[in-house]
């Protein structure tokens, strides 16, 4: 195969000892004709702003120039962190079963087209595509975004009403397996988005993907995200056991119903297992690892004073007891085609390089 033929040669050209973060979202309102939307009301509209200003944009940005304003200030962080370069993710429509779009249950969408295109234009962003598998071209958008550059596939099974272990999608994972893209899938509970089918965030949800040869990453370790959420991070720990392509990330973490698993993630067997990821523009606190005792007064006041929450949210996990290989075994997992295949692309998001 042409492209697993292109693997290995151009490792070199991406900055492989230097960590990277696994899990980091782009959010646009198609100002910048970027064909991605937002369909915020009500509390999800306030926490969407909250977000924003942790990221030190206004909240009014989310009327405004916010496809510009929100690259720009993610280019910005990338930049002053100790990160070599940061996966950033689309974000899929909903699907019924039959593959027919659901656009009333959907939040916010990103086309693969313009993390593609970003990735393009910045080195330092890697692109991670979203396909739903029910959907009638899955496989033909598949192979678009394998040529076009992809390095993961991402998805929420609960928020996107994917059922993995559907046959029908053995052919999908497949070409996944064969092309050693990575599936990066929430697993455990969510709050910032409505779920559509809460039985999917069951990390056992997973097993069909699994058994075709994926290498999956189940973001957050399949931990609660609610108080009232189930708890699956033993299920999670057993499937590592039953499957060496599992891995998990340990975005949010320092939120503390998610973070109580910290002990079992830093020690053997499971340390081999974990991938880093901040799942910006989520909140990053220092108080809960503080609290717990996972860090000591003078890091949280450190990293609590620094504005660059990509920083802080690695420095946090660094301090927290996560070894070096967690911010670097991802460049080992994702599919890096040859930059060169990358190139000549159609697609222009009209994003100018900020300074
Ligand atoms: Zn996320």
């Amino acid at each position: 195969m042409a492209e697993l033929a292109d693997l290995s040669p151009q490792f070199s050209a991406y900055p492989c000892d230097k960590p990277l973060d696994a899990h980091v979202h782009v959010v646009g309102n198609g100002s910048g004709n970027t064909g991605c939307w937002l369909r915020l009301h009500g509390w999800r509209r306030l926490m969407a702003g909250l977000m924003l200003r942790h990221t030190q944009l206004p909240a009014s940005a989310l009327n405004g120039d916010l496809d510009r304003l929100f690259i720009e200030r993610l280019l910005e962080m990338v930049r002053g962190s100790s990160l070599g370069a940061v996966v950033i993710l689309a974000q899929e429509r909903v699907y019924n079963n039959q593959g027919q779009p659901l656009d009333n249950l959907g939040t916010f969408y990103v086309p693969n087209d313009y993390v593609l295109g970003l990735a393009r234009k910045y080195p330092e962003l890697l692109p991670a595509v979203s396909i739903h598998p029910a959907r009638q071209d899955a496989l033909e958008e598949l192979n678009r975004c394998l040529a076009e550059g992809a390095v993961m596939m991402k998805c929420l099974p609960n928020c996107q009403n994917i059922d993995c272990n559907d046959r029908r999608f053995i052919r999908f994972w497949e070409r996944m397996a064969e092309a050693g893209l990575p599936l990066l899938a929430h697993t455990g509970g969510e709050h910032t988005l409505p779920i559509v089918r809460s039985e999917f965030s069951d990390p056992r949800t997973l097993r069909l993907p699994l058994e075709c040869g994926v290498k999956v990453i189940a973001a957050h370790c399949a931990t609660k995200s609610g108080l009232t959420d189930p708890e699956y991070f033993h299920i999670f720990t057993e499937m590592t056991r039953r499957f060496p392509n599992l891995y998990g990330d340990n975005s949010a973490f320092t939120v503390p119903i998610r973070g109580r698993h910290v002990p079992d993630c830093i020690r053997p067997p499971l340390v081999e297992r974990i991938i880093h990821g901040s799942d910006f523009p989520v909140p990053v606190y220092g108080h809960f690892p503080w609290l717990r005792g996972f860090i000591d007064w003078k890091t949280f006041r450190r990293w609590e004073a620094d504005p660059n929450v990509l920083e802080r949210d690695y420095q946090l996990k660094r301090a927290m007891g996560f070894r070096p290989e967690t911010f670097t075994r991802l460049w080992t997992l994702l599919r890096l085609p040859a930059q060169s295949s990358a190139k000549g692309m159609r697609y222009d998001p009209q994003i100018k390089k900020p300074g």
